[in-house]
């Protein structure tokens, strides 16, 4: 198996000759294992979407029923799952944001709430800010702004990037929330003055950044870009993507809030990625647009029976089961103080930033500089001490998500009071052993 997979898999963002994964023997709830015997408790939820973790006996079993009834339609007919997807969905999302177009994943999501924004608007640019990620795909890749760059990536004509808020890292010499959300909203505002308002179609922002850091905007600013997009008639466009879907202790992170984008994207946590799904959320008024003229778009699988039946378990689950709320009372009381007692103890530690089952610990050299403990982008020997980090939680049995300088603590929203506490006490010898001070 290994050896196939060695030969013929082309692997995601890897070297390929370099790489070794792991070869997964099974999985459950928030743990999985490989064919020696070793058990890992799973605190990436895989790329952040088992959010009621592995193989739940009802979305599975939800899968193995449809299958057994209707595998494959089109997107052009109505389908029961289908509709039932998009109800529950449409039930949980804010605002009026009442029809779903569903995708196969997140960047399709995001590909196709572009569009809709620039059509709608009849304007070109999109901005979206750096710190970012929005997905793999064409103009995905490109509104994504990590300190990543590749060639085949720089020919999408009307991204401009801007800097959100960071109070950590301020872009804007700011020393409080208040004045690090004031800075941003400005500095927004300037650019758009500068790039012409009639030029741009929207503004697509993560919730709450995720693989760029778990960074929560203070209070106020998702507000504001609302009131600049609703002055200069651009569509705000939400990427729940990871964000959505309980990770953050609410159903959506805008939740925290109360703001209601015109668009908002969505994809994993929908049905624990146990099939392709994503979406579009989309407001009145942008579907109004697409009324009486066709929307020019559509993928063959959209809406996927399959999926749909997954989506719709996996809902129906989490509100039998508490799961948003587990995941906020675990936030609450085990992860949000585990980690800072960690941060008291571990001088690597520079930042904890987080709510729910969505936080990252931000790794320093020095608390003072806040210099990272590994450069951006670092690789080989540079990037020593996260690579150390990483092996030190596996060979304890944790399976950690490890991003440039941070450590990011995403557990599926299921997980209990028991395997947060374990996982924190590893992470703690893990640092202790990786990092010494
Ligand atoms: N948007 C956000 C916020 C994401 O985190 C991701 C995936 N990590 C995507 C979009 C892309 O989703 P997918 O990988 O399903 O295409």
């Amino acid at each position: 198996m290994k050896a196939d997979d060695r030969a013929h898999v082309f692997h995601s963002w890897s070297a390929q000759a370099v790489i070794d994964p792991l070869a997964v023997a099974g999985a459950e709830g928030s743990w999985f294992w490989d064919y020696d015997g070793n058990r890992y408790l799973d605190f990436s939820s895989q790329l952040v979407n088992t959010n009621v973790g592995h193989q739940h006996p009802k979305v599975v079993a939800a899968i193995q029923e449809q299958a057994g009834k209707l595998c494959t339609f089109a997107p052009a007919f109505a389908i029961d799952v289908r509709s039932e997807a998009a109800r529950l969905i449409a039930g949980r999302t804010p605002g009026d944001l009442d029809k779903i177009f569903f995708t196969n994943g997140g960047a399709e999501a995001v590909e196709n709430a572009v569009r809709m924004a620039r059509l709608h608007t009849g304007r070109p640019k999109v901005l979206s800010a750096y710190r970012s990620y929005h997905g793999a795909t064409a103009a995905a890749i490109n509104l994504t702004g990590d300190p990543r760059r590749w060639p085949s990536d720089t020919a999408s004509a009307g991204v401009v990037h801007f800097w959100g808020p960071h109070l950590y890292r301020s872009s804007f010499h700011a020393t409080t929330e208040a004045e690090e959300c004031e800075r941003a909203l400005a500095h927004l505002e300037q650019l758009i003055a500068f790039e012409g308002p009639q030029t741009v179609a929207a503004i697509v922002l993560e919730t709450i950044v995720g693989t760029a850091g778990v960074l929560v905007p203070p209070p106020g600013y998702l507000a504001g870009v609302r009131e600049i997009c609703d002055r200069h008639g651009i569509v705000f466009v939400l990427d729940e993507v990871m964000a959505g879907f309980g990770r953050t202790g609410e159903w959506f992170a805008a939740d925290h809030w109360d703001v209601v984008p015109d668009l908002m994207t969505f994809a994993k946590g929908v049905n624990s990625g146990y099939v392709p799904l994503g979406g579009v959320a989309i407001s009145g008024r942008i579907a109004e647009t697409f009324a009486h003229r066709p929307y020019p778009g559509g993928l063959t699988y959209s809406g996927h029976p399959l999926a749909c039946a997954s989506a719709v378990a996996t809902i129906n689950a989490m509100e039998e089961e508490g799961v948003v709320e587990n995941a906020r009372r675990i936030g609450e009381t085990v992860l949000g103080p585990g980690l800072r007692a960690l941060a008291d103890r571990h001088a690597c530690i520079g930042d904890v930033r987080g709510t729910g089952v969505f936080w990252a610990l931000e790794l320093v050299r020095d608390r003072e500089t806040r210099e990272p403990l590994v450069p951006y982008n670092a690789a080989g020997e540079a990037n020593r001490p996260m690579a150390d980090l990483a092996a030190a939680c596996k060979r304890r049995g944790l399976w950690p998500f490890v991003n440039m300088n941070r450590l990011h603590v995403v557990p599926p929203c299921t997980v209990t009071e028991e395997e947060a506490k374990e996982g924190l006490r590893i992470l703690d010898e893990a640092l202790s052993e990786a990092v010494p001070q």
